[in-house]
């Protein structure tokens, strides 16, 4: 998959294509791989790089949602639960069985969890991933060793998934592209085009040469999550703001802190949050909070506040409280919550996808979560065929195969996560020697993979090999910093670029990835 071939498409291409959908992360992606399946000639175009947003932000769980079951949400939890198993079906190497326990340190919270995750037991059903169970004080402090014992009455266990959110993304893009659809990176919809009023295309800049392109097709989708507003904008000026924006950080820590398999589930904080401290890449992940915040932005800075808060909760929970020190990486990302149109609590506000058609037959979809963004992408592209006059087709994608589908990954194999183009990888290793070295002491990752990320994953920067490609920026943000200019220069000779490309390239890596560690 190369992003050049992906440009030339868009020179070459004298007709309509059928379906433009603006925006690369889950949604946009998720829709492009529902109208590439069923057919139709499909394009993405997304500013930055693909789930430079929201989408390699989150908390990285493919749930049901514990919290919408205690806001009596039943509709949108057996949805989810459902999307969660077929995603467990279409993605093996990426998605996971993961083990949550809940610790209990009130006489009544045992049964009333219990309780609780029966009923989402029950309603996964057949796609159900192991039953939940209560257990005694003793088997709790066995799976975690390091929760903290004072007051312990007990905990309960249930199951969901767990998977990495960008890595996923990059597969859904190169799904679209096996499927003969154009997914394109550093492409920003400036502009749409309209004809009688109605909108027939849009205007893209090429974020890396400034040239610029008209698009025409027959139908267009927003799917452009915290930016949803910005396009619904450029349709109409008028249009009112349909998003209330809310941030949510996350921190990383040393696998020490969480020793084991199972991850932690505070369902109600003491002021009403859910904290998870979840096992990811040989690390853990703790979070997350609910932060109103006024402008969409791709890179959101996590606030004190907030980091104060996770790690002032992390050490009610665990035996070994975590300090500023210990944060390996700190990253935020920013929900798209439809507006109900009130003052309402963000961590009150449906996680609902919403889809919308406006009069100019721009279809917008927003809102929702990572776990359901194929179902999103199926009900977006039922309303968008009607729209576009396109042949009604089928949705083949409940049992559509994503890029990379590999069963029973060996997860010691620290090139698993590619599933089936792990052997590809392997090769260039075979071929070059140099390839198997690691970027860096602290962190799992080859030079190959930058290779492979520039010939095949239409990586472009530096930034993008860190933080998406593999997710170094994420699991140790210094170490990434420190091999920076290792992967500015295998990145350079793959692109062909010069020594102020580097140059530019490692400067502008450390300045965002200052953002992503505490400074002392
Ligand atoms: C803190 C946090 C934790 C979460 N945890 C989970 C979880 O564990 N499980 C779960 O299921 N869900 C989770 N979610 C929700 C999930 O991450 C989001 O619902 C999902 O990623 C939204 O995807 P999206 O594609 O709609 O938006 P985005 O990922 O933001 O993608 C929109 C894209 O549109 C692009 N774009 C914008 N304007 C333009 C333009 N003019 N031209 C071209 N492109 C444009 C942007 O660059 C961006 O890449 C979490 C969310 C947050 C914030």
């Amino acid at each position: 998959m190369k992003r050049e071939e992906m440009i030339s498409r868009i020179r070459n291409e004298s007709g309509m294509w059928d379906v433009i959908i603006i925006g690369g992360g889950a949604t946009g992606l998720g829709t492009a791989v529902e109208s590439a399946s069923r057919g139709y000639k499909t394009i993405l175009l997304e500013q930055h790089d693909f789930a430079k947003a929201t989408s390699s932000r989150s908390t990285k769980l493919v749930h049901g949602g514990v919290r919408y079951l205690q806001q009596g949400n039943i509709s949108l939890v057996l949805e989810a639960l459902h999307e969660r198993g077929l995603l467990i079906q279409n993605a093996p190497h990426l998605v996971r069985n993961q083990s949550f326990i809940v610790p209990n340190y009130d006489w009544w919270s045992g049964p009333f969890y219990g309780i609780g995750l029966k009923v989402y037991d029950l309603l996964a059903g057949r796609l159900g991933l192991g039953p939940s169970k209560l257990l005694s004080r003793e088997e709790t402090l066995e799976r975690i060793p390091t929760l903290e014992p004072d007051g312990l009455r007990g905990g309960v266990i249930y199951y969901d998934g767990q998977f990495d959110d960008a890595r996923l993304s990059i597969n859904l893009a190169q799904t679209i592209n096996d499927l003969g659809g154009t997914p394109i990176n550093y492409l920003k919809v400036t502009g749409l085009l309209k004809s009688n009023s109605v909108i027939n295309g849009v205007k893209a800049k090429d974020m890396e040469t400034n040239e610029e392109y008209s698009i025409y097709g027959r139908v267009i989708i927003n799917a452009t999550g915290i930016f949803t507003d910005n396009i619904l904008k450029m349709d109409d000026p008028e249009a009112r703001d349909l998003l209330t924006l809310s941030q949510g950080v996350h921190l990383v820590l040393d696998k020490d802190f969480l020793p084991g398999d199972s991850a932690i589930m505070v369902p109600h904080t003491e002021d009403g949050r859910v904290l998870f401290a979840v096992p990811w890449h040989k690390k853990v992940v703790v979070g997350t909070t609910d932060t109103p915040v006024k402008s969409a932005t791709l890179e959101p800075r996590p606030l004190l506040e907030e980091i104060d808060f996770i790690l002032e909760h992390a050490a009610k929970y665990l035996t070994k409280d975590p300090s500023p020190e210990d944060v390996l990486s700190v990253f935020a990302g920013i929900r798209p919550l439809v507006n109900p149109g009130s003052d309402e609590d963000t961590a009150a506000i449906s996680r609902d996808h919403y889809l919308v058609i406006s009069q100019s037959g721009l279809v917008t979809i927003t809102g929702g979560k990572w776990t359901t963004y194929r179902k999103m992408g199926e009900d977006t592209i039922n309303q968008a065929a009607m729209v576009a006059g396109l042949e009604q087709r089928e949705s083949i994608t409940q049992n559509l195969r994503i890029h990379g589908w590999l069963k029973n990954v060996d997860m010691d194999d620290q090139l698993y996560v590619y599933g089936t183009d792990m052997l590809a990888i392997k090769k260039l290793i075979e071929q070059t020697r140099e390839l198997g070295e690691k970027l860096h002491p602290r962190l799992p990752y080859l030079k190959a993979e930058v290779v492979w990320a520039a010939r095949q994953e239409m990586a472009r920067t530096v930034e993008d090999v860190l933080a998406r490609r593999t997710r170094a920026l994420l699991l140790d943000a210094r170490a990434s910093v420190e091999c920076a200019e290792k992967v500015a220069d295998l990145l350079a000779k793959e692109l062909n670029y010069d020594d102020n490309w580097k140059i530019k390239q490692v400067n502008n890596y450390r300045e965002l990835a200052a953002n992503y560690f505490i400074s002392s």
